[in-house]
């Protein structure tokens, strides 16, 4: 099998739309079995406007202090869970990571997460189209691949795991920052129980700029430190915890109704026309929106992962602050 790698040219291009500047070599695919002809998926990644990624399913080794001090929220505290694939999948051999790139928001007090198609949707079918293509690739096994697909859904550490497979490296502002795209993309994990060829880290830059503090002295919550993000402070994170909020929680929301993308918005790796973000009272519709108008306009948006109920939690909030203000 090994042989058939090294005569064929390979698509090192798999990740075209990422790895332009950091071509793969045959050598790059050395372990590559079954697989020989990677074709399909540069034309997958090309076709769907997406960056694709791979690496093995070992536990992530160097990660592990930094998740552990994260203490992230609406995550196991399992750390072994958030590490090892195989506990996912115990036959695990690979983890294909997918990025897919999102617009910012076009709302300035609306999250780019709460824009859109609501991306659990839609990464997870692209997930399930490229199993199929696997599958049909898997052409020497007489069994299908077996796999678990998570979109932030699954246990593991989906950035931790889309730096691994090379997609981008840490941003200070706690991001996976790609440096042809930036951090507005969205991850999904394929754990898959085939070797294939794993795609190496950013070569081109891998680092933020050594004197850029931009996302650190935007956070309007202090909640960053370089490459740590303590989520108590983060308005992101406050705007999606359920049930009654704190008053220094209330505070920390300030205006913003869902998420909030203010140290991905300062980045220079976001080329973002901050000029096109609308300033119209979004506050109010929710206030006042019934849940049928709701799931009629943000229904297949990731706001209805939330529900009406806590942006009105979050809207009446905002109007509070405003008042004190
Ligand atoms: S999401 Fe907002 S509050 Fe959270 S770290 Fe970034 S700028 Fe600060
Ligand atoms: S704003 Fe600067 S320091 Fe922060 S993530 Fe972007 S490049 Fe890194």
């Amino acid at each position: 099998m090994a042989g058939k790698n090294k005569t064929k040219p390979l698509q090192a291009d798999i990740c075209r739309g990422f790895f332009e500047t950091n071509k793969l070599t045959n050598a790059d695919f050395a372990d590559f079995s079954d697989f020989s002809d990677f074709s399909d998926f540069a034309n997958f990644a090309n076709q769907h406007n997406c960056i694709i990624g791979i690496c093995d399913a070992l536990p992530l080794t160097t990660e592990k202090s930094r998740l552990s001090a994260a203490k992230t929220p609406f995550v196991t505290p399992n750390i072994e869970k958030r590490i090892n694939p195989t506990l996912a999948l115990p036959t695990a051999k690979s983890v294909i990571v997918l990025g897919k790139p999102y617009l910012p928001s076009p709302h300035k007090n609306l999250s780019s997460l709460g824009c859109g198609t609501d991306y659990h949707v839609t990464i997870k079918n692209l997930l399930k189209k490229l199993l199929q293509l696997l599958d049909c690739k898997n052409l020497n096994c007489k069994n299908s691949v077996k796999s678990v697909i998570m979109v932030d859904s699954g246990n593991l550490a989906e950035r931790a795991f889309a730096v691994k497979a090379g997609l981008g490296f840490w941003g200070r502002n706690n991001m996976v920052i790609s440096p042809k795209l930036g951090s507005f993309f969205n991850i999904g994990l394929l754990i898959v129980d085939i070797p294939l060829p794993t795609t190496p880290a950013t070569a081109a830059i891998s680092e933020c700029p050594q004197n850029c503090n931009r996302c650190i002295q935007a956070c309007p919550t202090n909640a960053l430190k370089p490459y740590f993000l303590d989520v108590s402070l983060c308005t992101s994170y406050i705007t999606q915890k359920k049930g009654t909020l704190t008053e220094p929680e209330q505070t920390l929301i300030g205006d913003q109704l869902f998420g909030c993308d203010i140290c991905q918005l300062c980045c220079p790796f976001n080329k973002v026309d901050k000029t096109s973000a609308k300033n119209t009272d979004i506050i109010s519709d929710i206030l006042n929106m019934q849940q049928k108008e709701f799931d009629q306009q943000f229904g297949k948006t990731a706001l209805a992962w939330r529900g009406l109920t806590q942006l009105q939690r979050n809207a009446n909030i905002i109007a509070g602050n405003k008042n004190k203000s």
